[in-house]
């Protein structure tokens, strides 16, 4: 549907007063916590009542974030995000495409019996689960999107620090600091126009990526020095972290954001690959330069999916087998890696 009349129903519904819930993909990054909190202050400034719900918790790089001590974790606490849910009329999808991405929080969601409405940039939604869906592959964060939202209304009018600052921290985290997927000038007129409403991008910058732990910066050192394999057959980079290497260095939730993006920055390499082990789990981070599509790769291999040039994905394995794996299947994809810039 086209993006203008999926605003316009948007638009009629929010007419009414109404309880709702916003709610994000599991493991929240930037775009998704900054759409969020963008959004959620966005619809405070009407008459409604607005909560946010991530299915586990973000990464504390974000918790500066106005707002972000209002978010409710389904992890830690069920009940009160089940009651939200069970009084909500209306649900807010960001950041993700099919309702299985929200995780812990999936079986809720796939019950509730209330408009949903997805707003995202992900490949292939899930159109069938939500009564409109806002999507559109070629931004570069879902942050643009919810930006397009309020200037449906007026952006200058309704614009504030705390959504400049949330909308920024979505663009930026999503683009690696405005180093991919930064060929649409509206990415830069929307950041301008950030900016005019007042917003510090250099402390926004600061506060996400220059507050490291000492081990969190040893994690990415021994990350690369240690746990890195070199595929130059295949233009692909494996960086595997062992369940060992994340306890020895303290591993806390977003310590290993960005690390897949290093290898990237060798020449001749195309693909970087993160493999980490969790709790009962095997987590893929895909990132490519040029046109070979890691959402292909991930989809067709790892049961994920996400965009062209960064995609996800997991396995019920083990580290060894997973990486096996992987290893077993970039043979078929050799051409496409090797001339995919
Ligand atoms: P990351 O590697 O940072 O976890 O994810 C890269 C991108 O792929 C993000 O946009 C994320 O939302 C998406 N993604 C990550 N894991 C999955 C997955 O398992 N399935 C799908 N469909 N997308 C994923
Ligand atoms: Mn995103």
């Amino acid at each position: 549907m086209d993006k203008i009349l999926v605003l316009k129903g948007i638009e009629k519904i929010l007419e009414s007063p109404q309880h709702i819930a916003i709610t994000v993909h599991t493991n929240p990054d930037g775009d998704a916590i900054g759409s969020a909190l963008a959004l959620y202050h966005f619809l405070r400034k009407f008459n409604h009542q607005v909560k946010i719900i991530a299915p586990n918790q973000f990464p504390d790089f974000l918790a500066w974030l106005p707002g972000a001590e209002d978010i409710l974790i389904f992890e830690q606490d069920a009940k009160a995000c089940r009651t939200v849910l069970e009084e909500a009329s209306l649900l807010f999808c960001l950041d993700f495409n099919a309702l299985s991405r929200s995780g812990a929080l999936q079986d809720d969601l796939k019950k509730l019996e209330i408009p949903r409405l997805l707003i995202d940039h992900h490949r292939e939604p899930e159109t069938e689960s939500f009564v409109y869906c806002y999507s559109d592959t070629s931004v570069s964060s879902t942050a643009e999107l919810i930006y397009e939202l309020i200037a449906y209304y007026d952006f200058e009018k309704y614009a504030d620090n705390a959504i400049a600052q949330a909308l920024f921290t979505g663009i930026m985290t999503d683009t690696g600091s405005f180093s991919h997927s930064i060929n649409r000038p509206e990415t830069f007129e929307i950041t301008a126009k950030l900016i005019r409403s007042g917003l510090d991008a250099v402390r926004v910058h600061q506060l996400v990526y220059d507050t490291f732990s000492e081990s969190r910066l040893r994690l990415l050192g021994h990350a690369i020095s240690n746990c890195m394999l070199v595929f130059d057959e295949y233009a692909t980079a494996i960086i595997q972290l062992s369940r060992e290497d994340l306890q020895k260095y303290n591993f806390q939730i977003g310590d290993t954001e960005g690390v897949v993006n290093y290898p990237l920055s060798m020449k001749k390499i195309n693909m970087a690959v993160l493999v980490t082990e969790k709790k009962d789990t095997i987590r893929f981070s895909f990132r490519s330069k040029g046109g070979f599509s890691v959402h292909e790769l991930a989809k067709e291999h790892f049961n994920g999916g996400g965009h062209k040039n960064a995609s996800g994905g997991s396995m019920k394995t083990d580290l060894k087998a997973a990486v096996s794996k992987l290893i077993s299947v970039l043979p078929n994809y050799r051409e496409d890696l090797l001339n995919s810039i």
